[in-house]
């Protein structure tokens, strides 16, 4: 039994419907069992009707409503980004920062997302900070120098009196949306190699206390023997997040 928390995210990405939403965050709702903290990251306009769906199936303190992304200002001249206020007015709790997507596709670079970092924890939510290689990195043997590049970047704003809000989710970018997995060999060297990047940033006891979250391919099949690695505290999972007995059997591995 680790003696940090467990953590498993459902990333539902630009995926799902306006009716389809509050079914799935029901479902899983009823379907997940204890003794592991859940997140589901619906797109935002969804985040009402899953909210309200949650509540309804009792779920509303068990299963945490996360956002894909937001702004780090607080409000203005910022047509189509939303702020953290107004996430929380939606019962919003944490936020991810620094997806894969957000940093390749569209093109967010180390110091916004560090920005988005530092404004999501002094919003006083929890921060899931993404951080992880492309497969070009890893070939040439720079995965752990961009795992540290994007930790220093995107933890700038944080000391030890804020970190007790994070979570980092380790992404390797070829592992995601793939169904090509990292090792639990590959995930137990990059993740203990950002706890002691951490250690450095935050000192040994943040370090010591924070979640770090795999993720990329994570299924009900590969759950287990990721999740038993000493360093690996959960999951953060995209297309099987999508259906709910899977997402819930990652529940049950990332439990124990
Ligand atoms: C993700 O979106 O963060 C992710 C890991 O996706 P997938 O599980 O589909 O690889």
């Amino acid at each position: 039994m680790k003696s940090r928390e467990t953590i498993v995210g459902g990333n539902w990405k630009m995926n799902t419907t306006l009716a389809g939403a509050p079914v799935l965050a029901e479902g899983v709702a009823r379907a997940v069992p204890g003794g592991v903290s859940v997140a589901v990251f619906p797109p935002f306009p969804f985040l009402l009707p899953v909210r309200d769906a949650l509540a309804r199936a009792g779920a509303a303190g068990r299963v945490a409503l996360g956002a894909q992304d937001a702004y780090f200002e607080p409000k203005g001249a910022f047509t189509g980004e939303v702020s953290l206020d107004m996430l929380r007015e939606c019962g919003v709790t944490l936020v991810l920062a620094g997806h894969s997507e957000r940093r390749h596709v569209l093109g967010e670079s180390d110091e916004l997302v560090g920005r988005k970092a530092s404004a999501i924890l002094a919003a006083g939510m929890r921060c899931v900070l993404c951080i992880g290689e492309t497969l070009a990195e890893r070939e040439s043997g720079r995965t752990q120098g961009v795992n540290e590049r994007q930790l220093r970047a995107g933890l700038r704003g944080v000391g030890p009196s804020n970190a007790e809000r994070l979570v980092i989710a380790y992404e390797p970018v070829w592992a995601i949306g793939t169904g090509k997995a990292a090792t639990p060999t590959d995930a137990r060297e990059a993740h203990g190699h950002i706890r002691s990047v951490l250690g450095e940033l935050l000192g040994g006891t943040a370090a010591e206390r924070t979640p770090i979250m795999y993720g990329g391919s994570v299924t009900a099949a590969n759950a287990a023997s990721l999740m038993a690695q000493p360093d690996v505290d959960g999951a953060l999972v995209g297309g099987a997040s999508l259906k709910v007995d899977e997402f819930s059997a990652i529940c049950a591995a990332a439990a124990g």
